[in-house]
């Protein structure tokens, strides 16, 4: 499900007037200088009441955009015959932004018109602010190239009058609007930029918004540990200064950040935050998105009871015009819902319907919706057995993928690493200090992580995970087919093809960056032994009794394979040996001091390990897998249960 939806791409946009900082007086000051030179120098500047007025207006959208809208609205009313008309066209440029941040893209677009009826200077701040807002518009309605276009006017007036406010902001609507077409790279480039203009202003609650909205890049990066960072330090930013509206949004991000990892739970708890802050901050057209979410993340956890019956209350309460993206989100959940049900007419229905509204967007902003669509065919045709469509729509949806992959995820990391090696000095500094901060919050949060891997390393993640952190994040149908060919039908794990296929990927990958990479091999010790006593069907129960237990020291890159009758196989990208080390220390003891239940008898078993890693010189993964074994077959000879690191 692309969770590129109106609600989360709000840009709650981070203007000031420009005299934001200065005191009464000297506003009042410039202000008469300036309407002094008016007649020679194409400035617009209001007079200070109003200036006034409007900064009030912004600071209560710090707040609420509610209260903004409201406010300038009466101001508008009450002063409508005496405002000249570039004041007019400051308020409508408001007004427009404000519905912006509600979601309210119609409204916006009213304004949007009003203030160009009044021919305003585009070069102004209102003018330059407008030119935002209206690209955000066009950006939620699909279209990302006319929108792209005035983010870019936009950027070079700023910068012709140095409004390094509406620069930083500029950089951050064309950040966003290439992530919502997929273009993540391009995207984290001008965020950084983004963040450097408003690090370098001090604005800390501009920054707040950033950071989520570099959550949600992050996340679409695969990269969920510093999304979920991010996102925390915004909330707790919002939080602290009591900016309730901002903290309900913040939370809907990192719901979908936890979505992005499967942590049902916490996405369910962040999603009913939103439901408790949109009844506080008095935002009940904002509950749907809460309803929304607790329906997505019940349907993936299979209660399909509480699927439905948030479903149904998110469709009693939305009364948000819809954006397309919106649309076809909520279709493809519908849709998703309705084959969960065995309701194939409505699941057809709805796809139909999606595939209309997807060929009025750019093909590329909608590849993650076409290949949920082919998934949710794929299964469809399997439920009906016919196996030929379900084939053809299978492999329509690899290729797709394929074409996806290959351009985007290398330009992604050859341009990340680019970066990296040419920015300035203080840009490094700050994202190197960033990334130590948020490695160490990422390993406090492992130990947590880690309970909910078992949920992860699902027969239907198993294939995503490993081809790409596009369809990671994207599916959800269960893979039938796809679980067929790469998953072993006993414990529902990886099989021998499939984790070898990837860990090959995974150890190409490691030498490109020069990251780590290590393998842990086990092998239950004595099992002919508990086949012999208890019996061949016991012996499968115990296998998958041990797959259980191993799976949830398995991480989010991870993978756990079985490779062999009682021979697991466990690929760990970007770790040292010493790390591997602590996780099958920590697999061998889980599977130690387990009960295992066969019949009515407790049974206890062990298992021995052989680790190996990548060092140089090693040409391929045969021999790291060698050496494994090798290690592993120390490790029996040692006298079992215990762990042997390759030499
Ligand atoms: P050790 O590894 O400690 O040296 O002893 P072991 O008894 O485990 O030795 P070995 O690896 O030779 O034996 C593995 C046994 O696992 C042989 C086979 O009967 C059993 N086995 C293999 N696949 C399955 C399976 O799918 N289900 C069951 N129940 N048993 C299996
Ligand atoms: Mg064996
Ligand atoms: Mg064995």
């Amino acid at each position: 499900m692309s969770n590129r939806t109106s609600f989360q791409n709000k840009n709650k946009r981070l203007s000031a007037p420009p005299f934001k900082r200065l005191n009464f007086t000297l506003a009042f000051l410039f202000a008469f200088l300036f309407v002094i030179s008016a007649q020679c120098v194409a400035l617009t500047v209001h007079p200070a009441w109003l200036q006034e007025s409007l900064e009030k207006a912004d600071k209560l959208n710090d707040k609420n955009p509610l209260l903004a809208l409201e406010f300038t609205q009466n101001l508008l009313n009450q002063h409508h015959n005496e405002l000249t008309p570039s004041a007019k066209a400051a308020l409508f440029s408001r007004l427009a932004e404000y519905q912006f941040d509600l979601a309210d893209l119609e409204k916006s677009l009213q304004h949007i018109e009003q203030f160009y009826a009044l021919s305003p200077d585009l070069t102004s701040h209102d003018g330059i602010s407008l030119l935002l807002t209206h690209g955000g518009v066009l950006d939620e309605l699909g279209k990302t190239k006319d929108a792209m276009a005035l983010f870019l006017q936009a950027e070079k007036n700023a910068k012709a009058t140095e409004n390094k406010k509406l620069l930083g902001e500029s950089y951050s609507f064309i950040a966003n609007s290439y992530s919502n077409s997929h273009n993540d790279s391009e995207a984290i480039k001008y965020y950084h930029q983004a963040y450097l203009h408003l690090k370098e202003l001090g604005d800390g609650l501009a920054l707040a918004y950033l950071k989520i909205q570099m959550s949600r890049s992050y996340s679409y990066m695969y990269d969920n540990d510093k999304a979920i960072s991010l996102a925390k330090e915004a909330i707790h930013y919002f939080n602290q200064h009591k900016y309730y509206f901002d903290e309900l949004f913040a939370h809907n991000t990192q719901a979908q950040n936890y979505m992005a990892m499967k942590e049902l739970d916490s996405a369910i708890n962040s999603y009913q935050r939103v439901i408790e802050l949109s009844k506080k901050e008095g935002q009940e057209s904002l509950i749907d998105v809460g309803y929304l979410g607790l329906a997505k993340a019940y349907h993936q956890k299979n209660q399909n009871v509480k699927a439905r019956h948030y479903f149904a209350l998110y469709q009693e309460v939305h009364i948000n015009s819809k954006s397309v993206v919106t649309q076809i989100d909520d279709l493809i959940l519908s849709a998703l819902i309705a084959f969960s049900g065995k309701n194939i007419a409505l699941a057809q229905d709805n796809i139909k319907q999606v595939e209309t509204l997807l060929s009025t967007l750019e093909k590329k902003k909608g590849i993650s919706w076409h290949s949920q669509i082919l998934d949710l065919k794929t299964d469809i045709a399997v439920f009906n057995q016919d196996y030929q469509s379900a084939y053809q729509y299978q492999k329509k949806s690899h290729e797709l993928f394929r074409s996806y992959q290959n351009t985007e995820r290398e330009k992604l990391r050859s341009k990340y690493k680019v970066m990296f090696d040419t920015d300035q000095a203080l840009l490094q500094n700050q994202v190197l200090e960033r990334d130590k901060l948020l490695d160490k919050a990422a390993l406090e949060n492992a130990a947590q992580q880690q309970k909910l891997q078992v949920l992860l390393i699902s027969a239907i993640s198993v294939f995503s995970i490993g081809l790409s952190f596009f369809i990671y994040r994207q599916r959800k149908t269960s893979k039938i087919l796809h679980k067929l060919a790469n998953t072993d039908a006993l414990t529902e794990l990886a099989n021998r093809r499939y984790t070898f296929i990837y860990a090959e990927s995974m150890l190409a990958q490691a030498k490109k960056y020069q990251q780590n990479f290590a393998i842990i091999i086990f092998d239950v010790d004595h099992f002919k032994k508990i086949n012999d006593t208890y019996g061949h069907p016991a012996g499968d129960i115990a296998l998958k009794d041990i797959a259980l237990i191993a799976n949830e020291y398995v991480r989010n890159n991870d993978i756990l394979g079985r490779i062999g009758g009682e021979e697991f196989l466990v690929i760990l990208p970007n770790t040292s040996s010493k790390q591997a080390y602590e996780i099958a220390e920590r697999i061998r003891k889980a599977i130690e001091i387990k009960d295992i239940m066969l019949g009515d008898k407790v049974v206890h078993i062990s298992a021995s390990f052989g680790i190996s890693h990548l060092a140089k010189n090693q040409p391929n993964f045969n021999q790291i897998f060698h050496e494994a074994d090798v290690a592993l077959y120390k490790a029996k000879n040692s006298g079992r249960n215990c762990i042997s690191l390759a030499s």
